[in-house]
């Protein structure tokens, strides 16, 4: 592979058509890895040409969401830059796409195509009906070579017209791809047809405006997603009509669903990248696992910090076959990253789950704050996203509404003995001098062996009356979070309710 010298630039360039969702987040992290790893620029530019599909927000949330990340820019349109502006429609009307599409018209490059979309039906029609197979279509103007006065008429007349790509009709256009070996890839140009480049409108189609933006923009390398192979030849053409020099070219493989049918889809799958903060990933491990969704270092390292990616980021290891989007696996990452935090500072991010979820007042005082502190050491190491915090405390906040009796008698025990017990240790915790961790253990073990019942058995029952639930942190910390009032009060009424 050819080795990447000089000054690099390359470039996001989404197009505001719906939330960014992971997979264009990991394209712009492989284009700012680049850009980072070999001291080069990373542009943001917004391709909102096609009007259509414009949806109005998405701007804002793929600017918030690269943000999130942590992936930033050196140009783009919130910050300006030389090549300002950095949005397509804004560039449209300071006629810049015109310009080459009129040197297009006039060294023959392109044409002037007054085909209807009605005519454009009947064409395909009539090529079916030639016997023709109806894939093999390729799309021709009758006007692509018309004269200048057969033109002028049709203006003059007043006829739509689009501008079109005039592709040769014989030979071959190539092109070689950092990612897939720098292998050539060709097509014959009689397999391509007459692209639109200028519509109706006035308004570019991706093809003309991504090109003339990368060229004035001086982007050095265009890292974009696998789906624009088939599009690259025209592209070729393109840059040799304008007689400028190729960028180098790296198309990243798809991102597969988990079951590895089809890509990723922003309708079937849940990967809008707002969900993920809204669910409590945090950013370095969305981070660390994008940045593994096609690349690796070594095969084996996962875990790896910002800066040692960008320090280890290269095109080669890139690789051509897709990856395959894993839920599972980011979810345990991210288990990991809040793991590494200390305990203080994932209280504060569990503030806000709590405050959404009802069981801390917004806004929290200074006491729920020290409480909150005092219970995430209890949950952190099983959290794998922030926003299961409440459910996992909500029993510190409320009171349990109703103890079901299945959960409260254990194995080997029935009602009576499980009330016994209950009462039992009623009387031993309400003994218990002061009320730590460390006293708490050692007044129930003690009531274990005085019971005569299993450690299992007690505790169990215990840690379903203090909680409602089965599946509760550790019971000592538990109780000793819980307070003496709440704790007695919950035995008390567990142990009324299975009687
Ligand atoms: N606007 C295009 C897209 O959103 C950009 C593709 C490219 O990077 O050239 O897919």
């Amino acid at each position: 592979m050819a080795e990447i010298t000089g000054p690099v630039r390359v470039r996001f360039a989404p197009s505001p058509t719906g939330y960014l969702h992971i997979g264009g987040v990991r394209t712009a992290l492989f284009n700012w890895l680049f850009a980072r790893h070999y001291g080069g620029q990373f542009i943001l530019r917004l391709e909102d040409t096609d009007e259509k599909r414009f949806v109005a927000g998405a701007a804002d949330d793929i600017i918030k969401s690269m943000r999130w990340v942590g992936i930033d820019w050196d140009e783009g349109p919130d910050i300006g830059g030389p090549h300002a502006p950095y949005v397509q429609s804004e560039r449209k009307e300071l006629g810049i796409y015109q310009r080459y599409a009129d040197q297009l018209l006039a060294s023959g490059h392109a044409y002037k195509c007054f085909v209807t979309p009605e005519q454009d039906e009947a064409l395909r029609a009539a090529w079916a009906a030639s016997g023709e197979r109806p894939e093999r279509y390729r799309f021709r103007g009758p006007d692509r070579d018309w004269t200048p006065a057969q033109v002028a008429e049709a203006e003059a007349a007043g006829r739509p017209f689009t501008i079109r790509l005039k592709v040769p009709l014989d030979g071959v256009t190539s092109f070689s791809d950092l990612i897939r070996g720098g292998d050539q890839i060709s097509i014959r140009n009689g397999d391509l047809y007459d692209l639109v480049l200028l519509k109706t409108s006035g308004m570019p189609t991706y093809h003309l405006a991504h090109l003339v933006d990368d060229h004035l923009m001086g982007v050095t390398h265009v890292i974009r997603g696998e789906e624009w192979v088939p599009s690259a030849p025209y592209h070729m053409m393109l840059y040799q009509a304008l007689g400028w020099e190729r960028p180098t070219f790296a198309h990243v493989p798809n991102i597969l669903r988990q079951d590895g049918k089809g890509k990723l889809s922003k309708r079937k799958d849940d990967v809008s990248t707002n969900r993920f903060w809204e669910r409590g990933y945090l950013p370095e491990a969305m981070f660390n696992y994008l940045a593994l969704q096609g690349w690796s270092y070594d095969d084996k390292t996962e875990i790896m910090s910002r800066d040692e990616i960008v320090e280890r980021f290269t095109i080669g290891r890139v690789q051509a076959s897709p990856a395959r989007w894993n839920p599972d696996k980011l979810k345990d990452m991210n288990g990991i990253y809040i793991r590494s935090l200390p305990a203080a500072d994932v209280a504060d991010l569990l503030m806000p789950y709590m405050l959404g979820a009802g069981l801390i007042a917004d806004p929290p005082r200074p006491e729920d704050q020290s409480y909150l502190a005092q219970l995430t050491p209890l949950i952190h190491e099983r959290l794998e996203e922030l926003q299961e915090a409440p459910e996992l405390l909500a029993f510190f906040f409320q009171d349990v509404q109703a103890y079901e009796p299945k959960l409260l008698i254990q194995k080997q025990m029935d009602a009576a003995r499980t009330a016994d017990m209950l009462r039992a240790a009623h009387a031993a915790l309400n003994g218990v001098a002061a009320w730590t961790v460390g006293a708490l253990e050692e007044q129930l073990r003690a009531l274990v062996e005085s019971l005569g019942v299993k450690p299992g058995q007690l505790f169990g029952a215990i840690r379903v009356a203090a909680t409602g639930r089965a599946v509760a942190p550790p019971l000592f910390d538990t109780l000793a979070a819980l307070g003496r009032e709440r704790s007695l009060a919950r035995v008390a009424a567990a142990a009324a309710a299975i009687e």
